[in-house]
């Protein structure tokens, strides 16, 4: 029934890293990418991978001056037998499609997206890199193309995937990061469009990121945008706590992003039989149980890390550590058991992994 995806071939073909254990992150980028536009009056059309090449804009281009765009990220993982591997990429289509509506921006069709997406990673197979932890990132996006200066919706949209092989984010095992609880600026507020992955989500959070860097803190945990009194995400992550042995994670409540890595730690921590809430966190009541030794542990979860864990934080002139600064043993098996199953090498007992040869 989809349109069939045209492929125009690059000429030149890049040469592939030399050293996977140097890879970084997000500045390298494969051969071709994937595109589909948008035109008002005609819908999604015209969908092709063409050469990753740089964009032509007008400068009075939407996206440009009223920032309407949304974004996903997820990864392609090479398994052992050289096979490739998504982990539950479904949910990332839907949740481009929530952010997209949050926007004024027209739905993509999910399943031509994603088929773009199929055949975007069969042209590309040969850049998922197989060194210990790399991984192929894919940024699928939609920016507002028209040039109007007007704000307003966009009349054209354009919808690319493109890809970056990046390196493994714990070169040196899982080291905890230092916190710092943001207490003047926020990222979201109710009714915003802090659920939606949306630039000007980041735009808002970059000062606060350099200030706790300033301060010599890693990253940024933020409280809600209307009493800065609740827990909300701790900085492009959604934030977990092992208090008295239950898992505790803020429920989503329209300022927090859905997190597909927060989605599949809650399932299968329930799936081990844990206690799992999720629920409104106050800063207090995380301060107290602090001071009673009651939180054993703490970890931001999301697609770049999987399981980060939190070994400091600081609130106002204290500050608490976590399970004596190092990696505790829930996340650690969280850890463990997610990225088993995204390579493929442990049972997927939950049903999470699409693989692709
Ligand atoms: C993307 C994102 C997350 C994590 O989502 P995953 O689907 O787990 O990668 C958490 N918080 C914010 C603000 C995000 O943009």
């Amino acid at each position: 029934m989809s349109t069939p995806i045209a492929f125009i071939q690059s000429t030149k073909l890049k040469a592939k890293p030399a050293d996977e254990t140097k890879l970084g992150f997000g500045s390298i980028f494969t051969d071709h990418m994937f595109v589909m536009d948008y035109v008002v009056g005609k819908g999604w059309i015209n969908p092709r991978v063409e050469p990753f090449a740089p964009l032509l804009m007008d400068p009075s281009t939407i996206v440009l001056h009223y920032g309407q765009s949304v974004f996903e990220g997820l990864k392609a993982y090479r398994r052992a037998d050289g096979g490739i591997n998504l982990f539950r990429p479904e949910l990332n289509f839907e949740r481009i499609n929530n952010s997209s509506r949050r926007l004024g921006i027209p739905e993509l069709p999910v399943s031509q997206a994603m088929d773009g997406l199929y055949r975007l990673l069969e042209i590309e197979a040969d850049w998922v890199p197989s060194a210990p932890g790399t991984s192929l990132y894919i940024r699928p996006f939609i920016i507002a193309t028209e040039a109007h200066l007007g704000v307003k919706s966009s009349d054209t949209f354009k919808f690319m995937i493109i890809l970056s092989p990046s390196g493994a984010y714990y070169a040196h095992g899982l080291d905890p990061v230092s916190i710092y609880i943001e207490d003047e600026f926020v990222r979201a507020v109710r009714g915003g469009t802090g659920f939606a992955k949306t630039a000007g989500n980041y735009a808002a959070s970059i000062l606060s990121q350099e200030i706790a860097h300033d301060k010599g803190y890693d990253q940024v945990l933020w409280l809600d945008g209307i009493s800065m009194t609740y827990i909300e995400e701790v900085g492009s992550m959604n934030v977990f706590f092992v208090i008295d042995r239950k898992l505790v994670t803020p429920a989503l409540n329209g300022s927090i992003l859905p997190g597909i890595t927060r989605r599949s730690v809650i399932e299968l921590a329930k799936h081990w039989g844990m206690a799992v809430e999720e629920r409104r966190l106050s800063i207090k009541e995380l301060i107290e149980a602090s001071e009673q030794g009651l939180v054993n542990e703490v970890f931001g979860s999301g697609t770049a890390a999987v399981i980060s864990p939190v070994g400091k934080l600081a609130y106002e002139d204290r500050v608490f550590t976590y399970n004596d600064g190092e990696i505790g043993p829930i996340s650690q098996k969280l850890y463990d058991t997610m990225t088993g199953i995204q390579y493929g090498e442990l049972a997927d007992e939950l049903n999470w992994v699409k693989p692709l040869n």
